[in-house]
């Protein structure tokens, strides 16, 4: 525990804070937030902030509405922007019943779950750096984002200092004084593309994070006049934005995925792990992916995996295990979207590594050449099967996938499956500008 009672309401005072921001997460990976005064302290300390389950979608049903949030007092954090009526801190919240218990339906106390069924496989951390990237898009002057992009500049481009690199070097700054630790930070391949990479932490921290950054990026971008966007494919023709998932697994001190006794220094946990992962890639792709957009960015020829394979060398396959080796040995999963849940997705990577390594088998042969000029048949023989490449594709597999389905528990896993199939019959009933232009006059 690294914050007691005492040290909040300390803070507060120090601080000047007067509004707190309540955070939490629905299925969808939305950020929801209950804004209440700082006279209100007492009672969110004491669990007593109640939330109407029914308005958020996924959670219940209108008879059994009335929840609670609970506040994770580590996740206390005070805005750098604070407004005009004074500083604004968060704390983020598990959902717990009206009688105290908790919740299932939250995607948080869901992870909380599988983050105890690791510990009791005898492990003490899964650590998780994720690379998520996003567009910035100039607004108009009604303050709507537009299409226009605000530079032409490229992978790790030296532009000349334009919009968009101030703003991501604000982004950073905003980011630091968070305490959030920034690693890299870069232009993407697209033009108005970017990517910051932060420190790893442990599971359900990382997803935290995931969700501040993404607030801090959209509230920054604003300042600056841009909008930004972790739409995964906003244009075609050019890259999508992703969210690799680097991940490794600890023992106390020790990563479990090294091992210094063996020829590529990959223990044999980290192949079962790995194991487990390329088993259950397809039935986790609807959580990785979760919108109807997401297929698009998961195409041939822009850098994202169509194919469920691994290699330590390519960096085209949907698993890459990355050169580091000792500390920092882990494997990179790079389906992953910003779309993406990111309590939902770990759970479902954590439980599916576990079972590989309850199964202990070790994964099919790594593929080291390129993928994209194998025919079907080839791939077949070498045992590389294709993504899912439609939401509906992906709901499916999911369905057939009892460890997936076990990732999130009933609640989650029912509430899941029907969101995801109203967006699907939505974007069903839409006809496409792009048919249109195809079949108007051919027909
Ligand atoms: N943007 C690519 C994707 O969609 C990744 C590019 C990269 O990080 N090398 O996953
Ligand atoms: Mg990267
Ligand atoms: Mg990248
Ligand atoms: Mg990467």
């Amino acid at each position: 525990q690294k914050y007691t009672e005492q040290d909040i309401r300390q803070m507060v005072q120090d601080n000047q804070v007067e509004f707190l921001r309540l955070m939490f997460t629905d299925i969808n990976g939305i950020i929801k937030n209950v804004e209440v005064p700082i006279d209100q302290l007492d009672k969110v300390l004491a669990n007593k902030v109640t939330l109407d389950g029914s308005s958020i979608d996924g959670f219940v049903r209108i008879e059994e509405s009335d929840m609670l949030l609970y506040p994770d007092l580590n996740t206390w954090l005070i805005f750098p922007w604070g407004s005009e009526h004074g500083k604004v801190a968060r704390l983020i919240c598990d959902i717990h019943m009206a009688d105290g218990t908790e919740f299932a339906g939250d995607p948080r106390n869901n992870l909380r779950r599988i983050v105890r069924e690791m510990q009791d496989a005898g492990f003490t951390s899964f650590n998780i750096g994720p690379e998520p990237e996003f567009f910035l898009f100039k607004m108009d002057d009604k303050g709507q984002p537009t299409l226009n992009l605000n530079d032409n500049g490229g992978y790790f481009d030296f532009e000349p200092v334009d919009l968009g690199e101030n703003c991501r070097r604000d982004i950073v700054l905003e980011l630091e004084k968070m305490g959030f630790e920034v690693e890299a930070s870069h232009h993407e391949v697209a033009p108005g593309q970017h990517e910051i990479d932060f420190k790893y932490a442990d599971a359900i921290e990382a997803a935290d994070n995931i969700q501040t950054f993404k607030v801090v990026v959209k509230t920054v971008a604003r300042k600056h006049g841009l909008h930004a966007t972790f739409m995964p494919k906003p244009l075609e023709g050019i890259n999508g934005s992703g969210m690799h998932v680097n991940m490794s697994l600890f023992k106390n001190k020790d990563n479990v995925f090294y091992d210094q006794n063996t020829k590529n220094g990959l223990s044999q946990t980290s192949m079962y792990f790995l194991a487990g992962l390329l088993d259950h890639a397809i039935g986790m792709t609807a959580i990785n992916n979760p919108t109807v957009n997401s297929y698009k960015r998961l195409v041939p020829g822009f850098e994202a995996p169509v194919y469920v394979a691994w290699s330590g060398k390519n960096r085209s396959p949907l698993i890459r295990v990355p050169s580091a080796r000792g500390a920092g040995t882990r494997l990179e999963m790079r389906s992953v979207d910003p779309t993406a849940n990111p309590y939902l997705t770990i759970a479902a990577i954590l439980h599916s590594g576990l079972e590989g390594i309850k199964a202990a088998q070790l994964p099919v042969a790594p593929v080291n050449r390129n993928i994209y000029t194998m025919d079907e048949t080839e791939r077949h023989q070498n045992k590389i099967y294709d993504l899912p490449a439609t939401l509906h594709n992906a709901i499916q597999a999911l369905k057939q996938d009892d460890v997936v389905r076990k990732s999130m528990g009933e609640h989650l896993y029912k509430s899941f499956i029907d969101s995801r199939e109203l967006e699907w019959a939505a974007y069903c009933q839409t006809v496409s500008q792009w048919e249109r232009d195809q079949y108007l006059k051919r027909f």
